[in-house]
């Protein structure tokens, strides 16, 4: 088997499994999934992923909603728009685009949004639900990460796991997760002492950082499985060029599977952000989520 795990591959399979799943709902159950995407100001990176994520929604048959605001919205007028879209019927899914300016408080903004239309798993009640077990919805890219690991692996029970980062967003999820499928789980950061020799001992390395190419190959126990989330930009012979948090160069040759950067984590995120808004949609309308 090819150890290199082919994200786009894998999202596109995920998001053709999501318009079969949506054009069932619309055909058996009479309504069709909605997700509404908020922008305040006007960063260049954010823009891109609304339109890929506006695109992409489209594409496998729900409803798209854009709301573009003017940087100089008032956390007031956010949270009225906030408001009408979690009374919204047609709406299943509300994404505040981060980050946002600095006026505004995340916090506050993210917990506005009802969590029966929390898209992104960063409500608090869905923060929650995970960390206790029960079912809400998961954050997108620890939740990419996951299924492409249960893909290549099946059973992960009993593996050792390290997740080197543990941001909210990323790190913490991706660790309660791999918790649920019964793996032992280490969280390491910037204070861990000897990172080298705890990535060592894991089974799976999941590597949420920041920081270009730092997890080396002779960091990974050989075999392992690597999930790279880091999405780094750096200068090469004066053009840009996007790496992981790993040393794809150097980890490829020892890992049994790892994923590459560009097209490994990254495209699986918007696909993951499509599966949260028909598990809402058929959550609010009282449906199971057809399977696969
Ligand atoms: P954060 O900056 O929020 O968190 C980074 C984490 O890495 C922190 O917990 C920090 O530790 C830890 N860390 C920093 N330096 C070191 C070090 N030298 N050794 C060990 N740990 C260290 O980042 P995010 O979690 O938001 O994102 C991580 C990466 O994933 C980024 O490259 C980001 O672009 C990417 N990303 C990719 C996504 C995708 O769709 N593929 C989605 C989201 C993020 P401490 O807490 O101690 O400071």
């Amino acid at each position: 088997m090819n150890k290199i795990i082919d994200g786009k591959l894998f999202a596109e399979g995920l998001r053709a499994s999501l318009a079969k799943k949506i054009s069932y709902v619309k055909e058996n159950h009479g309504f069709t999934p909605g997700l509404a995407v908020v922008l305040v100001g006007e960063d260049p990176a954010s823009q891109v992923y609304v339109r890929n994520k506006g695109k992409q929604t489209t594409e496998v048959g729900m409803k798209s909603i854009e709301h573009k605001l003017d940087e100089s919205t008032s956390q007031e007028a956010l949270l009225k728009l906030i408001s009408e879209l979690n009374a919204d019927d047609s709406v299943h899914g509300i994404l505040v685009q981060l980050p946002l300016p600095k006026h505004i408080d995340e916090p506050t903004v993210l917990d506005s949004i009802n969590y029966e239309k929390d898209v992104d798993g960063f409500h608090l009640m869905n923060v929650g639900m995970l960390n206790t077990g029960a079912d809400g919805v998961v954050p997108c890219t620890p939740l990419g990460c996951i299924m492409m690991l249960k893909d290549r692996l099946g059973d992960l029970s009993g593996k050792s796991a390290v997740v080197v980062g543990r941001s909210n967003i990323v790190g913490k999820p991706m660790a309660a997760l791999l918790l649920q499928e019964s793996c032992t789980v280490t969280i390491a950061h910037s204070r861990t002492k000897d990172l080298p020799a705890v990535c060592r001992e894991a089974d799976i390395v999941v590597a949420a950082v920041g920081r270009p190419k730092m997890v080396l190959g002779d960091w990974i126990k050989p075999g392992a499985a690597v999930i790279d989330v880091g999405i780094n930009r750096i200068e090469v012979d004066g053009k840009t060029k996007l790496v992981g948090d790993v040393d794809f160069d150097s980890a490829e040759p020892v890992a049994g599977a790892i994923t590459p950067v560009p097209g490994g984590v990254g495209p699986m995120t918007i696909a993951c952000l499509l599966h949260n808004t028909l598990q809402q949609a058929c959550r609010l309308h009282k449906v199971d989520m057809p399977k696969d």
